[in-house]
C-alpha cells in the first residue's frame, strides 16, 4: 500500500528547507523505488493568515490519515500579537496531542567535520552521538488545572500541575530502553526525585521496566546534576529517558554541544511508529527569506522518518550518508561555516545532498 505523508512547511525558513528535503525525498523515492506520496497542507502562522487557524481541520484529517508528517518549524514575530489560543505554537501543540506523538527522539550527533563548532573543547565532544527520548504529550506543559487567578488578597498567582500516570511513564520508559537496546545499552533516566513525587514515581516505574531489559544496563541521574555533566562530560551518555520539561531543556543544552542547532532532527511517534518529524529549530525569522538556512537538520529528519515510521533503514543510512559526503566535501551553509570555509545556500545544500545519493 502507498505510504502518505503529509508535508507541513509552516511558516519563516520552513517553506525553504522544506523544499530541500522534498528534492532529497523524490530523490530517495527513484533510487529506491519506494511507494510513497506526500500531500501538502498548512500549519502555524501561515494557516492563521490564510484560514483564520493555526491548525485548520483538513490539516488535521490528513494528518490523521498520513503514516508520517514531514514539518518546517512554526511561528514568529509576525504572530506576537494573536490571541493566545491562535498562536501558531498551538497549531504544533494541538496535532501532537492529537496523534498521541508521546515519544521524542532527539539525537545529539556531532559531526566529526563540525568538531570547531562546538561550544566545548573537541576531546569532550568528538564522536558525541547521543539520544534524548523525551516524554512528549504529559508532565506539566499540560497537566491541568493550570492558569493565572486572583487571590483573595488581591494577588494573582500563577499555577500548573505536573502530573504523570504509571502507564504514561511506562509507555515511553519501553520505548527508550529498545532505543537502548539499538545503541550501546546505557540508558539514564533523570528525574528529581529528591523533591518531586511526580519523579519518585517515575524512577520507580522505570525500574520496575528495567527487569524486563536485562541487556540494558540503567542509571538513574538528577536532572540538575544531568544538565552539569552534559557541559562536563557528555560522552558518557548513550541514551537519556525524560520528562517533557526536563527534556525540552536538555535537548537544546544537547543540541547546543553539537555546535549547530541547523544540524540536529527530531522524530516524534505514537505507539503505532506514526510520527512527525521535523528539525529541532524554529523559524529562524532572523535569516528567512535569504537562501541561507541550513537544510540539514530536516533532510536528516526524512532520515530519522524512513529509520523509525517506515523501517527502511538503509534508506536512512544512505540519506545520512550523503550528508556525511557533502560534509566532507567542505560544502557549509553560514551557520555552520568557519572563516575559511566556502559557503553554499539553502538550495545549493540540497542540490548536493541530492548529487550525493545519485
Ligand atoms: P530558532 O531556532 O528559530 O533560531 C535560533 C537561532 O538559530 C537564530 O539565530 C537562527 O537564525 C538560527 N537557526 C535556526 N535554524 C537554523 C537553520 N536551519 N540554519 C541556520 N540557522 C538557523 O529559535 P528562536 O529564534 O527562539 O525562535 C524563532 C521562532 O521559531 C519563534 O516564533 C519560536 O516560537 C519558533 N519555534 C518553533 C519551533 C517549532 O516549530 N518546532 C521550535 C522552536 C522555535
Amino acid at each position: 500500500m502507498t505510504s502518505k505523508i503529509l508535508v507541513l512547511k509552516g511558516d519563516g525558513i520552513g517553506p525553504e528547507i522544506v523544499n530541500e528535503a522534498l528534492k532529497v525525498l523524490g530523490s530517495v523515492k527513484d533510487k529506491f523505488a519506494l511507494d510513497i506520496e506526500w500531500q501538502e497542507a498548512l500549519i502555524g502562522g501561515s494557516a492563521y493568515d490564510a484560514l483564520g487557524t493555526p491548525l485548520p481541520g483538513e490539516t488535521m484529517e490528513l494528518a490523521q490519515a498520513a503514516d508520517a508528517i514531514l514539518l518546517g518549524a512554526v511561528g514568529g514575530p509576525k504572530w506576537s500579537g494573536v490571541d493566545g489560543s491562535l498562536r501558531p505554537e498551538k497549531g504544533l501543540l494541538g496535532l501532537r496531542s492529537e496523534l498521541d506523538l508521546f515519544a521524542n527522539f532527539r539525537p545529539a550527533i556531532l559531526y566529526p567535520q563540525l568538531a570547531q563548532a562546538s561550544s566545548l573543547k573537541p576531546e569532550l565532544v568528538s564522536n558525541l552521538d547521543i539520544l534524548i527520548v523525551r516524554e512528549l504529550t504529559g508532565g506539566i506543559y499540560f497537566g491541568q488545572p493550570r492558569g493565572i487567578r486572583t487571590l483573595d488578597s488581591g494577588e494573582r498567582e500563577g499555577f500548573n500541575t505536573y502530573v504523570y500516570s504509571e502507564s504514561e511513564i511506562s509507555r515511553i520508559a519501553h520505548i527508550a530502553f529498545q532505543a537502548a537496546q539499538k545503541r550501546n545499552k546505557r540508558l539514564c533516566s533523570v528525574d528529581k526525585a529528591n523533591v518531586l513525587e511526580v519523579t519518585v514515581l517515575w524512577r520507580e516505574v522505570v525500574s520496575e521496566i528495567a527487569k524486563q531489559y536485562p541487556d540494558v544496563e540503567l542509571s538513574h541521574m538528577y536532572v540538575d546534576n544531568a544538565a552539569m555533566q552534559l557541559v562536563r562530560a557528555p560522552k558518557q551518555f548513550d541514551v537519556l529517558l525524560t520528562g517533557n520539561m526536563f527534556g525540552d531543556i536538555l535537548s537544546d543544552v544537547a543540541a547546543m554541544l553539537t555546535g549547530s542547532i541547523g544540524m540536529l532532527p527530531s522524530a516524534s511517534l505514537n505507539s503505532e511508529n506514526r510520527g512527525m518529524y521535523e528539525p529541532i529549530h524554529g523559524t529562524a525569522p532572523d535569516i528567512a527569506g535569504q537562501g541561507i538556512a541550513n537544510p540539514l537538520a530536516t533532510i536528516l529528519s526524512v532520515a530519522m522518518m524512513f529509520r523509525y515510521t517506515f523501517a527502511r533503514p538503509e534508506v536512512a543510512e544512505a540519506i545520512e550518508q550523503a550528508v556525511q559526503k557533502v560534509l566532507n566535501e567542505g560544502l557549509r551553509t553560514a551557520d555552520i561555516a568557519t572563516a575559511s570555509d566556502t559557503r553554499v545556500s539553502t538550495t545549493e545544500m540540497g542540490d548536493a545532498v541530492v548529487a550525493a545519493l545519485a
